[in-house]
């Protein structure tokens, strides 16, 4: 028999019973929803990289806040055609994977949390969270936003950082792995392979102009753009560090984001609302 848990400590969402549910309402923490993914990440990481990073960050600010974060089971998998010629990818079809999620984010809302919060750790995601966030939020009384955890820790990572671009299976997340689990990253075989990039064209993915994504077996051997081998498990400290600092700051001024009654400026009678 073990001493009960404080549930307004409970980040887990679902750690807490449904009667424990109407406390957490109550108290109208901010909802995070984890997206990751299933992709090869080159032959020296294992296939759970963006979901592990991404999870990993958002328990542990849900941990640090305190009562004021409850993290959902995270979404394992994502939008992975390009990947699909490496071993191991899965791969969700875009709608599929839209409308899953937004069957979580609509459940969360129905329940009486006003705010949801989508933190991705899958590139690939981004145009897939945007619309989800725009539509739980224009389609039921909460409000959705998404948000990739690596543009939280981006900045910092610049001055760390001494390879040149941040893409995939990179510097970036070979240095969080190694921070998180370092007996699963095999760092000799870490490698580097030249980014795609143009003046315009890139597979970075903090290029301001276009990020393109291929055929990943069209560009490279490894799985990997960037370069893995300046990757330490330092670097992925104060990355995580960083990240986790920033979600919850980032949750704070959700969670305190004023959610206003819609108004209707017609002159014609009022209507009930339209849902698409
Ligand atoms: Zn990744």
């Amino acid at each position: 028999m073990g001493t009960p848990v404080d549930k307004r400590e409970e980040y887990r969402y679902n750690r807490l019973t449904w009667a424990e549910m109407n406390d957490a309402i109550a108290r109208q923490p901010v909802v995070i929803l984890p997206t990751g993914s299933t992709e090869q990440h080159g032959r020296h990481l294992p296939i759970d990289v963006d979901l592990l990073l991404c999870e990993s960050v958002c328990l542990e600010a849900g941990r640090r806040a305190a009562g004021d974060i409850l993290v959902l089971p995270p979404i394992p998998y994502g939008l992975n055609q390009h990947h699909i010629d490496f071993p191991g990818t899965i791969h969700i079809e875009p709608e599929v994977f839209i409308a899953f999620c937004l069957n979580v984010t609509k459940s969360v809302a129905y329940h009486g949390f006003e705010k949801i919060l989508i933190v991705n750790g899958h590139g690939s995601n981004a145009p897939l969270i945007d619309i989800i966030a725009r539509r739980t939020t224009l389609e039921t009384d909460s409000l959705c936003a998404a948000c990739h955890y690596i543009n939280l820790a981006v900045e910092k990572f610049r001055e760390i950082m001494e390879s040149q671009v941040i893409a995939h299976a990179d510097e970036f997340e070979t240095s969080l792995y190694l921070h998180l689990a370092p007996e699963r990253v095999q760092m000799e075989l870490a490698g580097a392979d030249d980014d795609v990039m143009g003046d315009y064209v890139s597979s970075d993915s903090t290029t301001p102009y276009v990020r393109f994504n291929d055929y990943w077996s069209r560009w490279t051997d490894l799985g990997v753009h960037g370069d893995a081998r300046p990757a330490t498990a330092e670097k992925g400290e104060i990355i995580f560090e960083t990240a986790v600092s920033r979600l919850m700051e980032l949750a704070e001024e959700w969670r305190k984001w004023p959610l206003a009654a819609r108004r209707d400026f017609h002159d014609r009678p009022a209507q009930t609302q339209i849902r698409w």
